[in-house]
């Protein structure tokens, strides 16, 4: 489904270079469930965007369904990322003075398009929001605000989920059911790939992804 190849990062910061990925190959396929783990620095939110199209690499490719963005412009890897990625990432970039239901359906109100309140509902009875969609996010927990946003990142239909770190900022209960709720969505047919720290959760995944130093671990 998506394919790295030979995938270099360097970052520049004054005289100062970071390698932040050194040759990285490898291939997330269709349904799976991967979680990406590795040392802090190790390069994993580096790998997240490089393989959500957030950023480009210095060097090497990246394919969807074997079809190299090499080159593309902004204008079409935003189209790539709104019709096939969802993201969620460990601060749940909720806008404050927005309901649940409109925080879900905010990818839709950006395009000034009209969201289906049918779907929205559905979108948050999926997440188990369905008794807080008039919510705001301050009223929340912190494992409802990232149910919201896993919702959010639902509300274009993608077909992989990137997840930075979702559980991060959460106590091991709600961290579990974020993990359930993405189990569940990956049964269904959604492919999904996590970064974690959380041994036990990656221990639940059908594949670890072991980052070190720029590189996977073999
Ligand atoms: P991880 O997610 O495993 O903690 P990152 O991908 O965030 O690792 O970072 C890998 C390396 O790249 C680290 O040394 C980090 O400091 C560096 N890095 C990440 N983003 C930037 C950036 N925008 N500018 C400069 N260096 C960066
Ligand atoms: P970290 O992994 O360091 O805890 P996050 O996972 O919360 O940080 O976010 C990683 C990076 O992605 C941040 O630099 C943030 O600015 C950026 N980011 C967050 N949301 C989006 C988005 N929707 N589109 C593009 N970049 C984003």
């Amino acid at each position: 489904m998506i394919r790295l190849q030979k995938v270099e990062k360097i970052y520049r910061r004054g005289a100062e270079t970071v390698r932040a990925l050194r040759g990285v190959d490898l291939e997330i396929h269709s349904g799976e469930f991967a979680a990406v783990t590795g040392p802090s620095g190790a390069g994993k939110t580096t790998l997240l965007h490089i393989v959500g199209c957030l950023d480009t690499p210095g060097r090497g490719e990246v394919l969807f369904d074997g079809v190299s963005v090499d080159g593309w412009t902004d204008k079409k890897l935003t189209r790539l990322r709104r019709e096939k990625i969802g993201f969620v990432f460990q601060q749940f970039y909720l806008i404050p003075g927005l309901s649940v239901a409109d925080n879900i359906a905010l990818p839709l109100l950006f395009r000034k398009q009209k969201p289906d309140k049918d779907r929205i509902a559905t979108l948050a009875r999926m997440v188990g929001l369905e008794n807080r969609t008039r919510h705001v996010p301050a009223a929340l927990s912190g494992g409802e605000m990232q149910r919201t946003a896993i919702a959010r990142a639902l509300v274009n239909r993608p077909e992989i989920i990137l997840a930075d770190e979702p559980t991060g900022n959460l106590d091991s209960k709600n961290s579990e059911k974020i993990f359930d709720i993405l189990k569940g969505l990956n049964r269904s047919g959604l492919t999904v790939l996590m970064i974690t720290h959380n041994a036990n959760l990656a221990a639940r995944a059908d594949r670890i992804i072991r980052i070190k130093d720029g590189m996977v671990e073999a």
